[in-house]
This record gives C-alpha cells, structure tokens and sequence, in this order.
C-alpha cells in the first residue's frame, strides 16, 4: 500500500502555528542530503545561502509579511537559471558557467518565498531515461541502489523520494519527469505546453519542453503550478489562458464520475510488464466499480509518437545545442591550432556521446536529401497524432496507460543499446508529441518491491480536472501485484 506523504500546506500550518520553523526544515533535508551523497542527486547544495533563507522567512512568517511559498524548500534540475549560480545541464562543455539571470519559474518561487536548496543531477541536456548520461555519473534509485532512477530528471525524482527537498522542478521533453516519477514511486506532473515559461531553460527540443513538477502528493503540485505558470512577457510561446486557482479548486471534493479511455494495444502488449499489466488492471476495475465509464480504445498512431519524437527532438536538439561552440561559454579545448579545431574539438570534448549521437541524428533528418523523407513527414504525423488525440478528447475526459514497460532497471543494463532505452519513453512521449497535459502517479509496487507508475494524459490547460481526478486515484489502497 502507498499513501501519500505530509503536504506542504499542513508544514505551512505548523509554521505558522509556531510548531515548526523553516530553519528546522531546511537542516533536515540537509542532514538527509549529506547522510546519502553516495546517491549523487545534488550537483551543488546551497547551505548556507539555504539555512539564512530559512531564518528570514521564519521572521516574515512572524510578522505577517511571507509568501504564498514560504518554507517550501525545493531542488531545482541543473537545467534552470539561477542568477550567480553554476548552471551546466551535466554537460562538461558547459563547465565553470555561472547563471547571469533567473528563469521565470526561478523568479517565481523565490518571490513566493520557497528555499531553493541545491542543483540536481541529470542525463546530460536532458537526453536519456536513466540519468546515466550525466558528466557527474549516474544517480541511484533510493529504492534499490543497484537499479537507475529514470531519466533526464532521475536526480529530481530520487530527492523528493529520498526527503532531500519537498518539491522538485525538473523538465519534460518526452518523459523526463513522469518516467523518473514512476521509477521512484512519486508524483510527477507534464503540464500543458505552454502553460509554463521556459525563459532561463536550457533548450534540448523547444516545441516539447515543459517544465515539470515532482513531489510526494497533488496538492504540492497544484500549489506550485499555480505560482509558476502562466503568461511571460520573456517567452512568446506562453500561453495567455489565465491560470487556474488548482489548489483551491482540488479541496471540491470529486464525486464527479468520468468517462476514461485506456488504449487496448498498450495492456495487450508483449513489452509490458506482467505486474504493471495487473497493477493498471486492478485500478480500471476499481474505478468503474465506482461508478466511472471505462473503456477500452483503437489509438493505432501510439506506436509512431516514439519515431515521431525521436525524428523531431533531435532534429531541435542539433539546432539547440549549435551555440555550444567553445568561443562564448563554457569548456574550450586546449588542444587546438585554429578556429575550425577549436570548434570540433571543443564539442567533441566537451559532449557526451549521447548528445553526439543525437546532434548526429538531428543534424541528419535535417540534411537537404533528407529533410522531406524525415523531418517533413514527422511534422506530419505529429499533427496527425494532435488532432486524432483531441478527438479522444471530445469523448472521454481521460485517457489512462502505464508510465512506464518496465519498473526501474539495473544501472548499466541499457546503456550499450540506445534502442533498448528509447523503449523506456514508449508510452511517455505521446503526451509532449500531442502537447497534452499528463501525470503519473504511483500505484503500488511490482514482485521486486519497485515503484509502479501510472499514467493520466488530459485534453489541453484540464490540469485542474486532472489533479482532482489523480486525488481519487491516490486515496486508493494498493497492493504489490
Ligand atoms: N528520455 C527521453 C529522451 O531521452 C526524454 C527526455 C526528456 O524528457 N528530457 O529524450
């Protein structure tokens, strides 16, 4: 059985109750964070800067002055922008840069009065699904430290799962958050794209990048969404809906029924695993026993979101990371006789081979003989698979499918076929391909005692139906399958 842990809002009474202080909280996650560094989640901690935080807001609090935020003490993925600090997406090539502003979300937190405690750790540029591809080294899963935690966001999952922080920020381009959220058996939220600003991101695949929300529980997510989303003079492509009041709106309590659709081909499926296949089929019953609309649908596209991602990501990616030359910032090769070598030894240093493989790949699909044969046609059946997902969305309020095929795997296990890793996005990418807002959440655990992830996708700014929704599902009593 997995319950959801403490809210952020009943710490927020006790602060203000004067039972708890922001100081005491942030020296525990320290203390958690410092007791298991052999889990290599925090690039750097923010100790000090930390703790004198903690101490000013526990005055605001005391005169009536703190933010909406105060006390929440948050680990931010080292993709964020965060002024006169490092910042390097685990990437060697952008060694010793230092942060110059704050990214939207950034500003936003600390205007509320959240604690950023540290720099999480990650796939490097966000390209991978195990944090593998990190120029720091892998992170492991806090539940069995001999499997990865997911990824790109695998460092952001373990620290909320571990209590090293209570709200993680990472990013989601294709599956980074929900996929390191189901290995680790927290709560991990894709929103809308659009609904958050990516200015101060670090940019892998623009059209798909959302930044995303980890934590043990949905109001701590609703909360946050609330303070970081919404329009952005510093990026064009944020939407102008107005933002919903998701935290308010989640204590309505849901005696709604919906109507979900789950996909037929991902429960048929030969690669999904046999306790993830029950896990979900145990749930579906449980909900229409309840009185919801479950059925079963035809999606034949799902199995073309993964090339379609794949094809497109890459492509962005290789433009994206063109500015990563050795001239503006970041690592410069020593080794270099003029500015063409400069260039190419500077990247071929200062890369992964990841990053490489799929700068290579982008650069390919994007090449003038391939262009049409790839690019084109994914821009296609992108658009395709956007417009048949809304039409789902004209029946049913839901859609449901595993997070993942499998639970955490091994450290090393995928790492020599890049094929085999891709397969670990299978029913994740879908939701940035079509720009749909989904979730996962954790739903019990497989034979080995490994996290299960479930997954919700919405139709478009539904976040608020969403988290009311995923409020029924956590208050579930799940069992090992
Ligand atoms: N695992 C996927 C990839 O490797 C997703 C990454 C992401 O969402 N940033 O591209």
């Amino acid at each position: 059985m997995l319950k959801t842990d403490s809210s952020f809002s009943k710490f927020q009474q006790s602060l203000y109750q004067n039972k708890s202080s922001c100081v005491d909280r942030v020296q525990h996650h320290l203390s958690v964070i410092k007791n298991k560094l052999h889990l290599n989640v925090f690039l750097s901690v923010y100790e000090k800067e930390a703790l004198e935080k903690a101490a000013e807001i526990d005055e605001k609090i005391k005169r009536g002055t703190a933010g909406k935020l105060a006390g929440l003490v948050v680990g931010l993925k080292d993709v964020f922008s965060y002024k006169d600090h490092p910042l390097q997406a685990s990437s060697k090539i952008l060694d010793g840069f230092i942060a110059q502003y704050n990214a939207t979300i950034v500003q936003r937190l600390l205007d509320e009065d959240a604690i950023i405690i540290g720099r999480q750790n990650c796939d490097e540029f966000a390209m991978g699904s195990s944090n593998e591809n990190s120029a720091f080294g892998p992170t492991l899963n806090s539940i069995d430290e001999s499997r990865v935690p997911g990824g790109s966001s695998g460092a952001s999952a373990v620290a909320v799962m571990a209590d090293m922080c209570q709200v993680s920020i990472g990013s989601d381009t294709g599956g980074s958050v929900r996929q390191p959220a189901a290995f680790c058996g927290v709560v991990g939220l894709k929103p809308t794209y659009s609904r958050i600003s990516r200015y101060g991101l670090i940019a892998y695949g623009s059209s798909f990048d959302c930044v995303g929300i980890f934590s043990k529980n949905i109001e701590d997510i609703a909360l946050v969404l609330e303070v970081i989303a919404g329009e952005d003079e510093m990026d064009s492509t944020v939407s102008h809906q107005s933002v919903a009041a998701y935290s308010e709106l989640l204590k309505i309590s849901g005696e709604k029924k919906y109507k979900i659709a789950y996909i037929n081909g991902t429960l048929q499926s030969d690669v999904l695993q046999r306790e993830i296949k029950s896990a979900l089929t145990q749930t579906l019953t449980q909900l229409k026993e309840d009185g919801h609309t479950i059925q079963g649908i035809d999606f034949p596209l799902l199995e073309y979101t993964l090339p379609t991602y794949y094809i497109l990501a890459t492509a962005e990616a290789s433009s994206n990371l063109s500015r990563y030359d050795g001239v503006r910032y970041g690592y410069r090769s020593s080794n270099t006789k003029d500015l063409e070598s400069m260039y190419k030894k500077s990247r071929s240093e200062g890369f992964g081979k990841e990053v490489q493989r799929r700068i290579l790949l982008g650069t390919f699909v994007l090449s003038a003989s391939y262009y049409d044969a790839y690019y084109t046609k994914a821009q296609k059946v992108r658009n395709l698979i956007r417009q048949k997902t809304k039409e789902i969305f004209k029946d049913y309020d839901f859609i449901i499918m595993p997070t993942t095929p499998s639970t955490a795997f091994k450290l090393g296990e995928h790492t020599e076929n890049p094929v085999a890793m891709y397969l670990a996005d299978l029913y994740s990418v879908h939701a940035n391909v079509a720009g749909i807002p989904a979730i996962s959440l954790p739903i019990g655990k497989d034979l080995e005692g490994l996290p299960i992830g479930l997954q919700i996708a919405a139709d478009d700014f539904e976040e608020a139906k969403l988290f009311q929704f995923s409020k029924v599902l956590m208050n579930f009593e799940y069992s090992s399958c």
